[in-house]
């Protein structure tokens, strides 16, 4: 896992300051490309935006 000074969720963009911001995997790890707003235990949570959309 890395954890770099200044992380940006890859789906909202949101700054990421400390390691509770980071989203969790379905394992319960860290995953440090979104935040927790984002994705939480493996899932997406539904912001009415989707990563997919976005890249569309
Ligand atoms: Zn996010």
């Amino acid at each position: 896992m890395k954890f770099f000074d200044k992380n940006i969720c890859e789906s909202c963009g949101a700054s990421i300051l400390k390691l509770a911001d980071f989203g969790t995997n379905e394992d319960g790890t860290v995953n440090t490309e979104f935040c927790h707003d984002c994705y939480q235990k493996g899932k997406f949570i539904d912001h009415g935006i989707t990563l997919e959309q976005k890249i569309e």
